[in-house]
């Protein structure tokens, strides 16, 4: 990762070696606190930031899902995200705000503890890896299930639940794989270690129903761009085989983007090459993502 110059912190934008917190913060030792991931496109009007309000509001709600307020307003937290773009130069991002609860108390309680939010800006390429937006990704099912509806808060992008996705990427990646695919704890497909699943059947995609996933913006996103193209989209659940009898599969997420699925456990999905929907899914986001097009103008907040 290129360290930026500088960071936002409680308000104020500090430079990046000065971001430091303290060893006894509550949420280095027990993962309690929330975050999100956002991407900042270089457009042809300068940078922009998609979709940064909802991003937000997803911040907001993990803390109160987690039950703590944030100490900023959305307002602020967008204003400062913008500063800290502009104070680093930065024509394209990614940008990972942070909340956490700091020192105060080393116990499981976290009343005492100051909440502090932190929004930090660096340059991150693909996140999938070289290559693989075009030529696709290779996924193994995960031995591990994404957690149960009553074992973490599913709907909040919190600190702690990363512990799985990281342990599921891993091991697919040390297995020679790109990625993870979650089961859920029914063996239903759930989604990958950051990014959501959609299969092409039949000319329609289908995705998973939210219940038991996080509320993906890309997924949002991808739902509004494919009817506008007049496929149809459903949201069912769907076990492990129906991948590998789709036409086509691909993953969507802020750091993915729009990633083809080309093969589970080794085995080819479709004709084992990114597919036509997919192709074309790929392309109406990134004329989205890059303000090629006003149609979703209200989508990106210029810097
Ligand atoms: N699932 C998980 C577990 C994630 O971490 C992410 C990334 N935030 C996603 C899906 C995709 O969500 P979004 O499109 O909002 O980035």
């Amino acid at each position: 990762m290129e360290k930026a110059e500088k960071i936002w912190i409680n308000g104020e934008v500090v430079p990046w070696d000065d971001a430091t917190v303290h060893l006894v913060s509550n949420t280095l030792h027990y993962g309690f606190g929330v975050f999100e991931g956002i991407r900042c496109y270089k457009t042809d009007t300068g940078p922009a930031v998609f979709r940064l309000r909802e991003h937000m509001v997803r911040l907001a709600r993990s803390a109160e899902i987690l039950g703590f307020s944030l100490p900023y307003t959305l307002d602020e937290l967008v204003e400062g995200t913008r500063e800290v773009i502009r104070a680093n130069g930065f024509e394209q991002c990614y940008i990972r705000p942070l909340a956490y609860v700091g020192e105060g108390g080393m116990g499981l309680s976290y009343e005492d503890c100051p909440v502090s939010v932190a929004i930090a800006v660096w340059f991150w390429g693909e996140y999938v890896g070289k290559g693989t937006l075009e030529n696709g990704s290779r996924a193994r099912v995960s031995t591990y299930a994404r957690h149960h509806i009553n074992t973490n808060m599913s709907k909040a992008k919190a600190c702690g639940n990363y512990m799985l996705f990281q342990m599921a990427r891993t091991e697919a990646r040390r297995d020679g794989y790109d990625e993870a695919l979650l089961l859920d704890s029914n063996g239903h497909v759930a989604e990958g270690s950051v990014e959501h699943i959609f299969l092409v059947r039949d000319g329609a995609l289908v995705t998973p129903p939210l219940t038991h996933l996080l509320d993906g913006i890309t997924r949002n996103t991808v739902i509004v761009l494919a009817r506008e193209l007049g496929l149809e989209v459903r949201e069912e659940l769907f076990s492990r085989d129906h991948v590998l009898t789709s036409d086509e599969a691909f993953f969507v997420g802020t750091g993915a983007e729009v990633t083809p699925l080309v093969e589970l456990d080794r085995r080819p999905i479709g004709s084992g090459k990114p597919g036509p929907v997919t192709k074309q899914i790929q392309e109406a986001y990134f004329t989205t993502v890059y303000g090629r097009s006003n149609r979703h103008a209200d989508w990106l907040t210029y810097v």
